[in-house]
């Protein structure tokens, strides 16, 4: 859809882009078949898109014979989804906000992929949930605000590196690309985008452990400039924590940032 036809179907929903819901719409004829080519998605396969909006995506991800389920939250876009596909038998279409979705229950035990160009607010708290499910996705390619994509991809004593980066790494091997700039979008966001694709990787530690490093990770990052030792203490006794940064080698004056993701789990599972 050009940026004329995105516009005619808000108009005629009404639809003033809400920044709350990071309603950037992607206007990008080429972007769109970028993305749906580096998805390469195969007949068949279960995709979930988070986000449809207007369903752009969506269209391009069904035309390649995928089962998709799209979640949106607003309702007039919900609407305007169910008359665009409504005799789609590969769409399951879900009405829901993205953040509080049991993605388990949604998705089931089979694998899935997912595909989507993220509202932005939210997608700190979306990819965490996928992270922690059962059943998490085996792979992402998703459009998410460059900072963010920065953030997936940052290496140990960087200044992008913390808790989010931690807990996706654990999981997922992160690939930045392309940088997307604003004019792709409607409205254009205040900052720039980038596609990034996320691997499963077939070493992951079970889910239990990456949630319990996950929350070591946060709790060190919440204190980024404060030694590891003591910020732990606080909530797992100075006692325990000099234990176990012994057993592991780790100066209790080291700093959240220079520990590799690894290490958060070898940490939780002794604490
Ligand atoms: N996929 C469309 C596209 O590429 O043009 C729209 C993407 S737009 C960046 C994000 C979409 O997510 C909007 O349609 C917005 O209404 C929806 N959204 C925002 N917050 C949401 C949430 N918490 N749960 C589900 N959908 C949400």
């Amino acid at each position: 859809m050009s940026k004329t036809e995105i516009q005619a179907v808000l108009s005629g929903l009404n639809l003033h882009p809400s920044r709350r819901l990071g309603q950037n719409f992607l206007c990008d004829g080429n972007l769109l078949r970028a993305i749906v080519r580096d998805a390469a998605p195969a007949p068949g396969e279960s995709i979930l898109e988070i986000g449809a909006g207007t369903g752009v995506l969506t269209a391009g991800l069904l035309a390649a014979g995928c089962q998709v389920t799209a979640v949106e939250i607003d309702h007039r876009l919900h609407e305007h989804l169910g008359i665009r596909f409504g005799d789609s038998p590969r769409l399951r279409l879900v009405r829901a906000d993205a953040c509080r979705l049991d993605y388990d229950e949604l998705m089931g035990s089979a694998p899935y992929r997912c595909v989507a160009n993220l509202p932005y607010s939210v997608s700190t708290v979306v990819l965490t949930r996928l992270c922690e499910a059962a059943n998490p996705p085996t792979a992402l390619l998703i459009l998410l605000q460059r900072e963010m994509a920065e953030r997936l991809t940052a290496r140990p004593s960087s200044k992008a590196y913390g808790g989010l980066t931690v807990q996706t790494s654990l999981l997922y091997e992160a690939h930045l690309l392309r940088r997307v700039p604003p004019e792709v979008f409607l409205p254009p966001p205040a900052v720039e985008s980038a596609l990034l694709r996320l691997t499963r990787r077939s070493d992951a530690a079970p889910a239990a452990e990456r949630r319990l490093a996950g929350d070591v990770a946060r709790l060190a990052f919440g204190q980024r400039r404060k030694r590891l030792g003591r910020t732990l203490a606080s909530r797992y006794g100075a006692e325990r924590v000099g234990a176990a940064l012994q057993r592991l080698g780790l100066d209790p004056n080291v700093r959240p940032e220079e520990l590799a993701p690894e290490r958060f789990i070898e940490l939780a599972r002794l604490l």
